[in-house]
């Protein structure tokens, strides 16, 4: 049994909160700087140019990325063996994003309630999924999400008949529908299977996988191939004023269902897809 004591979360949660608005990940920069070589349309090209230029004075002038600094997204992985101490595990975490969005200035976008609507102003309440594994460490993922892009993520409960094809198609009709409003280029994460719920919690999760890594599935390695070049023809490009960069990465994770079901879930991302990682 390891002991860790909760202020360790609150801290590292905190200054996870302000590098992760300033910084993108290593691959969420190289996917668009990718984008940036590969685009074909003079404005997508330009359009490219300036998300490379704000990420730059981001970074260097410790201004957001984006005005949208997001709601959080904590996912913890907590070892089995670990027992925590000094206080209240989701506490930890809120104080953490409560910290870290006060101390970094970043957009407090919170309501308390969703037809009230007070904001809380310190960005708290977290979303919160926990998940027991195995060993002493807890592995902390925050991914603050912006809602341009969440508002355009769809979850469709589909036949078993429909099949590989009927994945693709509500896969394309989500990304189609979502045009411009998800602010592209986009990630896409897919959740194939599981229930209601599950679905929509491993599309969710498949956002926080590295651009350019595949799953080890051949046949969702395939079927995330096909969808980026399916999705990149499509002709909405950056910013959605056309071009041949629509996203920069499908990412796609399956889970076991039910014989009498087959749920998709699509949550896009768009170009400012944080994600940050650290392990206790
Ligand atoms: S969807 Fe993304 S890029 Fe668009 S406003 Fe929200 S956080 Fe910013």
């Amino acid at each position: 049994m390891r002991e860790i004591n909760v202020a360790e979360i609150t801290e590292n949660i905190s200054d996870m909160c302000i590098e992760i608005n300033h910084r993108l990940s290593d691959d969420m920069e190289k996917a668009l700087y990718d984008a940036l070589e590969k685009e074909e349309s003079s404005t997508g090209k330009q359009v490219l140019s300036q998300l490379k230029k704000n990420l730059e004075i981001a970074s260097e002038e410790m201004i957001p990325i984006c005005q949208d600094t997001g709601m959080a997204i904590v996912f913890l992985e907590i070892g089995q063996d670990v027992h925590f101490i000094g206080g209240d595990l989701t506490d930890a975490v809120n104080n953490g994003v409560r910290r870290g969005y006060t101390e970094g200035y970043l957009r407090k976008s919170v309501v308390s309630d969703p037809i009230l609507r007070e904001n809380t102003k310190d960005n708290t309440p977290a979303v919160i999924h926990e998940k027991i594994v195995h060993g002493d460490g807890v592995k902390i993922t925050l991914a603050p999400k912006g809602f341009g892009s969440e508002n355009m993520s769809k979850l469709y409960m589909l036949k078993p008949s429909q099949g590989l094809e009927g994945v693709k198609k509500a896969i394309l009709k989500a990304v189609k529908d979502a045009g411009p409003n998800a602010c592209p280029p986009i990630v896409v994460g897919v959740g194939i299977g599981g229930d209601f719920e599950k679905c929509a919690l491993i599309a969710k999760e498949a956002l926080t996988r590295e651009a350019g890594t595949h799953s080890n599935i051949a046949w969702v390695k395939e079927l995330e191939t096909e969808m980026l070049e399916t999705i990149n023809d499509l002709g909405i490009g950056p910013a959605g004023l056309g071009g041949k960069v629509t996203a920069m990465a499908v990412n796609i994770n399956t889970y076991p269902t039910h014989i009498a079901g087959l749920p998709v879930a699509v949550n896009i991302c768009c170009h400012v897809n944080r994600h940050i990682t650290r392990c206790l």
